[in-house]
């Protein structure tokens, strides 16, 4: 009997990439695996990808660095860039791409260009000078989403002095949209339109600004490079789900009934008492509780797969367990597999029901979890 397992279909992830492709087939993919590749395994997903994609983005250095100790020798983009002096040389030593989003880190940039021209001039051979090699910067703009950037009338200050800057290598532009989700809100052309104009005086140079929702719903900004992140797991970046384009979902979410038991109606069921049955019934009891990432705050109703046939959670979701109604009739017995979600429930319909996104729902399973790659 299993208990919480999560089963990885690297086959399905590769096939996803490759539809991601006939979305966006003049532009190089840079595949977000943050987060632990959106929980769903951090090393395993870099593997599996490292030969179908143009490079990997991360948002934390350690992930980078975690990925790059593989033996992985492409492009590894920081999303957030470098946080503190000692990230930055790091991410020098380590050749990482890194976004700029502020005069920070502009400012620290330049002040390390500085100090590392006046130890070569020192002379390379009489002191052991350090071995950076120029990056190449992606400068972030804030065309809308009001998060991470600088304002479109400052590119041109950063333009110049990253161009000045000796460890700037080359200097590409990436923006982020807020709405891309929503085809008729009117407010993505209206970032398309910014980073347009705020690109413009730099034709030679390469662009981002779509991710998911950018690659599937506007293609009139895949530009140069493509971000994918959730899709390539098969899930939408919204409610409604995406397996009519042809994804696959990666992940089967799935544990095991621990107990099969009678109740009776009016008998009330874990902490709290918060559901009663109004008849009798048989209660399935599941090993998978907000100890392995499932939502405590799943409602009654929410729906899981047992035996190929839907049933509801009842009673609050405990750290271990959760319990679901079997139904009076019902032969399911102790060992069956309980599905969460999967090709058969789709996490998009659990995630609506659960009032989360996706999203949260794959990034917050535990390490309790049984990884499985198949
Ligand atoms: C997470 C992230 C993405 C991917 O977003 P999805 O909606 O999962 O495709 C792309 N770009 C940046 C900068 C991100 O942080």
């Amino acid at each position: 009997m299993k208990p919480a397992t999560a089963t990885i279909s690297q086959e399905a992830l590769r096939h996803n990439i490759e539809l991601i492709k006939t979305f966006a087939p003049q532009q190089k993919l840079l595949a977000m695996i943050k987060a632990n590749a959106y929980g769903q395994g951090l090393l395993p997903a870099a593997g599996t990808l490292a030969d179908l994609v143009d490079g990997f983005g991360v948002a934390r250095l350690r992930e980078a660095l975690e990925i790059q100790e593989t033996g992985y020798t492409g492009k590894i983009l920081l999303v957030e860039g470098f946080f503190d002096r000692e990230e930055l040389l790091k991410t020098l030593s380590r050749r990482f791409d890194t976004v700029v989003h502020c005069l920070e880190q502009l400012e620290l940039l330049e002040q390390v260009a500085q100090e590392w021209q006046q130890e070569q001039q020192k002379g390379f051979w009489k002191r052991k000078a350090k071995i950076y090699f120029p990056i190449n910067v992606w400068l972030k703009i804030d065309t809308g989403m009001h998060r991470l950037g600088v304002h479109p009338e400052q590119v041109e200050m950063f333009y110049q002095r990253l161009k000045a800057c000796p460890l700037v290598a080359s200097i590409s532009f990436v923006s982020h949209f807020s709405r891309a989700d929503e085809p008729d809100c009117g407010y993505t052309e209206k970032q398309i339109a910014i980073f347009e104009s705020a690109t413009e005086p730099y034709p030679t140079h390469e662009r981002s600004i779509s991710a998911s929702s950018g690659i599937l719903y506007w293609k009139q900004a895949h530009y140069e490079w493509v971000r994918p992140g959730i899709i390539m797991h098969g899930i939408s970046p919204h409610y409604t789900p995406i397996i009519d384009l042809g994804f696959k979902p990666v992940m089967t979410l799935a544990s095991s009934l621990i107990a099969v038991r009678t109740h009776k109606a009016g008998e009330p069921v874990g902490y709290g008492g918060a559901w009663v049955s109004d008849k009798d019934t048989k209660l399935g009891v599941v090993a998978m509780g907000y100890g392995d990432g499932y939502p405590r705050n799943a409602p009654e109703g929410t729906p899981v797969l047992v035996n190929g046939r839907i049933v509801p959670i009842v009673g609050r979701v405990s750290m271990d367990m959760l319990t679901v109604d079997l139904g009076a009739d019902s032969q399911d017995k102790v060992g069956d597999e309980v599905i969460f979600w999967g090709k058969d429930l789709l996490i998009e319909d659990v995630a609506q029901h659960i009032g989360v996104i996706s999203y949260e729902l794959i990034t917050k399973l535990t390490p309790r979890v049984i990884f499985e790659y198949k």
